[in-house]
C-alpha cells in the first residue's frame, strides 16, 4: 500500500534562501519542473516561512551568506525545532571551509557553486528529500509481523508525512473491529485466531486500496484505515461483509466498524482515530448494526460516557449505585399475590441525579466494567433477600440481571455459589435474568453455563424474549426455568394483532415446555385481563409497582399480610 507517493500527484515543496536573484533563477528553473518551489530572500525570511507555510516544506536549499540571519543560524534553528528538525537542508556555498562546518551542524548536502549540471543538482535534492521522509519513518517504523501492516506509530506518522503534501485532500479515518475476537481465541485456538486477523487484514487493504487507504493494525483485534473521503461506506461494508473470514464451515467472524468522515485537520492525527473509534465502540453488542458515523453529538456523548466510567468505583464505594425491587405478581387466583422480585440498578449521582440504567448498562457492557456493577448489584439483591427474610420470616426470591460478559466469566459460577453460602440462601432464592440477546453471541457456551447453574439449582429465566432473531431456534437448545416475554408485545397487544398473536404463540409455546411466563412491562388492568385469559400467570409492571427502593418494598410486603 505504498501508493500514496506515486499517485498523489501532489507537488513537494522547496524553498530556495539566498539573498541573489540570479541563483534564485537558476535553482529554480532546474527545480521547478518537479517540485513547487518558493523563495526566500534573508534567513529571517526563510525561518518564518518554514514556520508558518502550509502544507510545509521538504526541503530547503540555503545559501550561507545572507543579511539578518545567516545561513548558519539558520541550519541551527532549524536542528533545534521539533516541528522542523526533519527537513533537510542542503547549503549553497563556494568555500570548501563552509562546507564541512554547515555539515558538522546538521546540513544533509551541499552543492557547490557554480552550479554543476541541471541532473546533478535535481538528482541530490531528490534523495535527500527520500532519505529524509525515510528517515523520520523509518525511525518509528514497524511492521506488525503477523499482518504485515503497519504498527500503529508508523502509521500515525505516515499520515503525518502525507498531510504535508496533501493538506486539501477530504479523508475519512475509520475503525474497525471484531467482534468478540477473545472468544475466537479461547474457542477455536490462537491460531485459527492468528489466521482470521491474518485473512481480515488482506481482505481490508485490498478493499481499502481502491480508495488509495492505508492501514495498521492497531490492537489485536482492531484496524485503522486512512483513505479519500467516501460519501456512503455501503458499498465498501458489504464487500466486507461477502469477504469476512470462516470460523467453521457455517461460523464467520463479526465486524464493526466506526467512521469519522473529512477528518479536522486541525485536530491531532491520534484524536480522529478516538473518533472513529468511539463511533465504533458506540454500536458494539448492537446486532442490528455494523457501522456507525461519527458526530458531534457523539462527541458529547462521549464525553459523558468518560465520566461516568471514570466515576463508576467512586459511586460503588459511596453506595451511589443503589439497587431497586419491581414485584412480580401471581395473577392466577382471584387476588394477586406477590410472588418475588427483580433487582434493577439505579446510579443516584451526587450531581446529575437519577441515571438511568438506559444510560449506563450498555455503555459497561462495551467496556468490560459491568462485571463489576452486576458483581455489585447481586451482593446487594442476596444480601436484601437475607435482610426481608429476618425481618419478615419469608423468603421473597429476587431475580438479578445477568450479562453476556458475566456468562464467559469463568468465575461466574462460583461466585454465585459463594455469595448465595454467604447469606445462607438456595440457589432458587437468587434467580437469574439473562437476556435473549446474549444466544447471539456463543451458543454452545450459553447452553453449557446455563445447564450448570440448573443442575446447582438455580432458575434461569429468559429475558426479553421475542425481541432477537432467533428466539424460537433457542428454545430448541437451551433448557430454561421461566419465558419473560418482552416488553414491546405488552405494550402494543391492545393495539395490534400481531402483537397480540406473538403474546399468544410465546404463552402457548412456553406452556408447551412447561415453563411459566412473566409479562413485564404491564401497565393497566385491560393487560392483566387479557393476560391472564392468555394464560399468563406471573405479572411485573407499573401497574402494580415501579421498581422501588427497598423501604418502599417493604410497604408491599406488610399489604399482602394484612
Ligand atoms: P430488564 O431486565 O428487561 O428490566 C425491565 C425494565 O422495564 C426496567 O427498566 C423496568 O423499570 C422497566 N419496566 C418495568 N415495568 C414497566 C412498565 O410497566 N412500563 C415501562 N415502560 N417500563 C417498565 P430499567 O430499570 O430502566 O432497566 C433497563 C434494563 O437495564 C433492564 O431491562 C436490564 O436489562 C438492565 N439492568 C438493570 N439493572 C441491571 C443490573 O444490575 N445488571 C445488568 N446487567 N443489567 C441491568
Ligand atoms: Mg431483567
Ligand atoms: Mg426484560
Amino acid at each position: 500500500m505504498e501508493r500514496y507517493r506515486e499517485t498523489r500527484g501532489c507537488k513537494r515543496r522547496v524553498l530556495i534562501a539566498d539573498d541573489e536573484r540570479i541563483n534564485c533563477e537558476i535553482l529554480g528553473n532546474i527545480l521547478s519542473g518537479k517540485y513547487d518551489v518558493s523563495y526566500a530572500n534573508d534567513g529571517q525570511v526563510a525561518y518564518d516561512m518554514l514556520k508558518s507555510e502550509k502544507p510545509g516544506f521538504s526541503l530547503v536549499l540555503l545559501d550561507l551568506l545572507m543579511p539578518r540571519m545567516d545561513g548558519f543560524e539558520l541550519i541551527r534553528r532549524v536542528r533545534e525545532d521539533d516541528e522542523l528538525k526533519s527537513i533537510p537542508v542542503i547549503v549553497m556555498t563556494s568555500e570548501a571551509d563552509a562546507e564541512v562546518k554547515s555539515i558538522n551542524m546538521g546540513a544533509a548536502d551541499f552543492i557547490t557553486k557554480p552550479y554543476d549540471m541541471p541532473e546533478v543538482i535535481l538528482a541530490r535534492c531528490e534523495r535527500i528529500i527520500e532519505l529524509f521522509e525515510d528517515k523520520t519513518i523509518i525511525s518509528s517504523a514497524e511492521k506488525d509481523s503477523l499482518t504485515g501492516l503497519y504498527s500503529r506509530d508508523f502509521f500515525y506518522q505516515y499520515i503525518r508525512q502525507i498531510e504535508k503534501y496533501n493538506s486539501e485532500t477530504l479523508m475519512d479515518a475509520v475503525v474497525l473491529n471484531i467482534d468478540h475476537f477473545h472468544l475466537v481465541n479461547e474457542m477455536y485456538g490462537r491460531r485459527t485466531g492468528n489466521e482470521v486477523l491474518k485473512g481480515l487484514a488482506d481482505m481490508l487493504m485490498n478493499i481499502f486500496e481502491d480508495v488509495a487507504g492505508i492501514g495498521c493494525r492497531a490492537e489485536a483485534d482492531s484496524f485503522y484505515v486512512y483513505c479519500q473521503h467516501q460519501y456512503s461506506y455501503e458499498k465498501i461494508m458489504s464487500k466486507i461483509r461477502d469477504n469476512l473470514p470462516y470460523l467453521s464451515e457455517k461460523a464467520r467472524i463479526r465486524i464493526r466498524m466506526g467512521v469519522y468522515p473529512t477528518v479536522d485537520k486541525e485536530l491531532e492525527v491520534e484524536s480522529w482515530f478516538d473518533r472513529a473509534k468511539r463511533a465504533c465502540d458506540r454500536i458494539r453488542g448492537d446486532y442490528t448494526k455494523s457501522m456507525a458515523m461519527y458526530s458531534s453529538d457523539l462527541h458529547d456523548l462521549s464525553v459523558y460516557h468518560e465520566e461516568l466510567i471514570n466515576e463508576i468505583d467512586e459511586a460503588i464505594e459511596n453506595k451511589d449505585l443503589v439497587v431497586f425491587y419491581q414485584p412480580k405478581y401471581d395473577i392466577s387466583g382471584d387476588t394477586p399475590v406477590l410472588r418475588s422480585a427483580e433487582a434493577l440498578i439505579r446510579w443516584k449521582h451526587p450531581e446529575r441525579g437519577m441515571i438511568s440504567p438506559g444510560d449506563f448498562i450498555p455503555l459497561f457492557e462495551g467496556n468490560g466494567l459491568i462485571q463489576k456493577l452486576d458483581n455489585y448489584a447481586w451482593e446487594e439483591a442476596a444480601h436484601q433477600i437475607c435482610r426481608w427474610r429476618e425481618k419478615y420470616g419469608r423468603t421473597i426470591p429476587v431475580s438479578v440481571n445477568v450479562s453476556r460478559i458475566d456468562i464467559y466469566d469463568q468465575a461466574f459460577e462460583s461466585k454465585l455459589v459463594k455469595l448465595i453460602d454467604a447469606y445462607d440462601l438456595t440457589a432458587e432464592n437468587l434467580m437469574l435474568e439473562i437476556t435473549e440477546s446474549a444466544y447471539a453471541d456463543n451458543e454452545d457456551t450459553l447452553v453449557k453455563v446455563v445447564d450448570s447453574l440448573r443442575s446447582k439449582g438455580f432458575i434461569i429465566e429468559m429475558d426479553d424474549f421475542g425481541s432477537g432473531y432467533s428466539s424460537l431456534n433457542m428454545l430448541t437448545t437451551i433448557s430454561v426455568d421461566v419465558i419473560k416475554i418482552d416488553m414491546k408485545f405488552i405494550r402494543n397487544m391492545l393495539k395490534d394483532q400481531k402483537s397480540l398473536r406473538m403474546v399468544k404463540l410465546i404463552i402457548d409455546i412456553a406452556g408447551y415446555l412447561n415453563v411459566p411466563t412473566v409479562a413485564e412491562g404491564v401497565e393497566d388492568e385491560a393487560q392483566v385481563n387479557a393476560l391472564k385469559k392468555m394464560g399468563c400467570n406471573i405479572i411485573q409492571g407499573f401497574y402494580f409497582s415501579r421498581p422501588v427502593p427497598p423501604e418502599e418494598f417493604e410497604k408491599l410486603i406488610e399489604k399482602e399480610k394484612k
